[in-house]
């Protein structure tokens, strides 16, 4: 799939973190205002995501590539997101990013996640992988099924788009 860059504002936190587990490339910070959400965005060839429609006009007008996020809920934002941009709502592991800090994920062995993870978890699952920048270990946990379930609804979501 392809790979995206991303500027997120900080109201996208959420959705910064479901489009990094996806592969996409999203920078995001909770404190830049608008003049260097705007600035970071021109300077790395980002697409601003943004539910503040000044700020989308403002991008749109200098010539930035720019999108505004529209749904209520945060399936509904993804899923408008996944539509514009024809983006997989699959989880792809050997391209996704950690939510926390955006960097790619690498596979572990289970030797390497034993002494970072609770010992239960180690028990019951094989595959881990880790975030090399902020060490964050991950496995497809319980919290799995909740995400599947959440990307299965952006999908429906999706298709009732489509049909618009
Ligand atoms: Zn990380």
């Amino acid at each position: 799939m392809k790979t995206l860059k991303f500027m997120a504002d900080g109201m996208l936190g959420k959705l910064t973190r479901w489009l990094r587990m996806l592969g996409q490339n999203v920078e995001y910070s909770e404190s830049l205002d608008d003049k260097e959400l705007i600035k970071i965005a021109e300077e790395q060839h980002r697409t601003l995501l943004t539910r503040d429609l000044t700020l989308y006009q403002k991008a749109t007008t200098l010539g930035l590539s720019a999108f505004l996020v529209d749904g209520s809920t945060e399936t509904e934002k993804l899923a408008n997101v996944a539509k514009r941009f024809n983006l997989s709502l699959e989880v792809d592991v050997t391209i996704s990013r950690c939510p926390k800090c955006n960097t790619q994920i690498k596979p572990i062995s289970k030797a390497e996640a034993v002494n970072k993870i609770p010992e239960k978890t180690s028990m019951h699952y094989k595959e881990f992988w880790m975030c090399p920048q902020c060490e964050k270990v991950y496995w497809h946990g319980a919290h799995w099924k909740q995400i599947e379930k959440t990307l299965k609804s952006a999908k429906q979501v999706v298709g009732k788009l489509d049909r618009f």
